[in-house]
């Protein structure tokens, strides 16, 4: 394979910056730009050595660094490889990765250091998507989460239910391929007891998948609500910054407010939209239009209610919108006179929360709703977790097969009905780790990377 070069670390002023070779060629592409102090070829350093020296583009020292060589298979994409670590900053590292490049380097795609690995197999596909995860990772729960999974922790649940249906597979075929041979038949209830573990197993990895987006990719949360209920003021306590107008005229936040928050494990995306009502100005008809359409693509939303007054039609049309959503009522302005009617608000969420967003009150008790509302509070980043669509989209075609097989089982179909349905599933899982992905799924996978990992 080629030898691949590429910037490492990110490509901004700081300490240190790594520029990665990879390839068969790599330690004669690092020696002929690379001269160590004490005159050594790279070419006959042993793996995990690392040399002090000047990186020479164009004849001339352009950086004194360390290069570090790791060789096949010891490395990170199991071929050999020399990482050089110069100064960091946008001119010299990529003065030196062009230096590699003239001297008989390529530059690297999207994720192709990476994407060699899995092709060594140093890595399956779970491992190689926990390894971008892992990167763009926004906080604790959800980098130990990707870590697990790097470290093996979906693809060792995955392997062992594949496993177990490949021998009662191996075991069935043998038993229709050979029927003349004493092969002892499994019974119904040793091929129900693996159908039922596997299910179980494939039912919680999906029934978790929800909460794990949650915390590995954040949640898409809507804050919405009639003019004036508190919403910018709200946001802006999450937030803790002044970016949504607050004001005492009814529908001034007219477009959507986008920003950031940590919640307990959760980043959310906010968005505070315009309020929700009947509107004869054209600007904020378009507003409360795209504010229904956030509410419908929203994961969680927050419907906000003025505790000091009465509900109204607006209101209860935003009650309606809710049903079925992820939603928090939010009723605000508590440090005012109490006059809502609690007992509507009650029946149609999960979590009604009382605060006073003006006066900072209540902001710790909606933090624990939305935690318990998206499943996010008992979330344990060590337990295996499908990280994408991807995965899920596996691992549901993997139950589905396996529940067509236990009906198989069930209603009395022949063995090689049953197989079928199982050899489905294995294929299924297989898809999953990678073990038998296409050609145009795994390129598809390693062009979301991002180029130098
Ligand atoms: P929005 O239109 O829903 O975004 O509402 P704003 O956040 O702009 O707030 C409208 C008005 O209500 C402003 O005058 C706020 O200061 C006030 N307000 C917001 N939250 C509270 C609260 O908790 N208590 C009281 N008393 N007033 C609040």
């Amino acid at each position: 394979m080629s030898t691949i070069a590429a910037i490492s670390t990110a490509q901004a002023a700081g300490g240190i910056g790594i520029v990665r070779i990879s390839g068969e060629n790599a330690l004669s592409v690092a020696n002929q730009i690379f001269k160590t102090v004490s005159d050594i070829d790279l070419k006959t350093l042993s793996g995990y050595r690392a040399a002090f020296g000047h990186v020479i583009f164009d004849g001339k020292p352009i950086d004194e660094g360390i290069a570090t060589v790791f060789r096949a298979p010891k490395s990170y994409t199991g071929e050999d490889v020399v990482e050089i670590s110069c100064h960091g900053g946008l001119y010299i590292t990529k003065q030196v990765l062009r230096a590699a490049l003239q001297n008989g380097a390529r530059p690297a795609e999207a994720g192709e250091f990476t994407k060699r690995a899995f092709l060594n197999g140093k890595l399956d596909l779970t491992k190689a998507e926990a390894v971008m995860q892992l990167i763009s990772a926004q906080g604790a729960q959800s980098s130990a989460a990707a870590l697990g999974v790097l470290e093996g922790s979906l693809s060792r649940e995955i392997t062992t239910v594949s496993n177990r249906l490949k021998s009662v597979c191996a075991a069935l075929a043998a038993w229709v391929d050979y029927p003349d041979e004493e092969i002892d038949d499994l019974s119904d209830d040793s091929i129900r007891d693996v159908l039922n573990r596997s299910i179980a197993v494939l039912q919680n990895l999906l029934s978790r998948f929800d909460s794990g987006q949650a915390v590995l990719a954040g949640v898409d949360t809507a804050i919405v609500g009639k003019p004036n209920v508190g919403k910018s003021t709200l946001m802006n306590r999450f937030v803790g910054a002044e970016k949504s107008i607050v004001t005492d005229i009814a529908g001034t936040t007219r477009d959507i407010v986008e920003e950031t928050a940590t919640v307990g494990n959760v980043v959310l995306r906010l968005s505070d939209t315009a309020g929700l009502r009947e509107t004869g100005d054209a600007v904020e008809k378009i507003g409360v239009a795209r504010a229904r359409k956030k509410v419908e693509n929203a994961v969680l939303v927050l419907a906000v209610f003025d505790g000091s007054a009465p509900l109204t039609a607006e209101d209860r049309d935003l009650i309606a919108l809710c049903n079925g959503k992820k939603s928090v009522a939010v009723v605000n302005k508590t440090d005012k006179v109490c006059t809502i009617e609690p007992e509507l608000l009650d029946t149609a969420f999960n979590k009604v929360v009382y605060i006073s967003a003006k006066e900072n009150q209540g902001i710790d008790a909606l933090e624990s709703a939305i935690e318990e509302t998206l499943g996010t509070a008992d979330f344990d980043p060590s337990a295996a977790t499908l990280m994408n669509e991807r995965q899920f989209a596996c691992c549901t075609a993997a139950l589905d097969s396996l529940s067509e097989a236990k009906n198989a089982l069930e209603i009395g179909l022949t063995r090689d009905a049953i197989e079928v349905s199982m050899d489905a599933a294995i294929e299924h899982l297989d898809v999953l780790t990678g073990e038998r992905a296409t050609e145009s799924v795994v390129n598809e996978i390693f062009s979301q990377f991002c180029v130098g990992k």
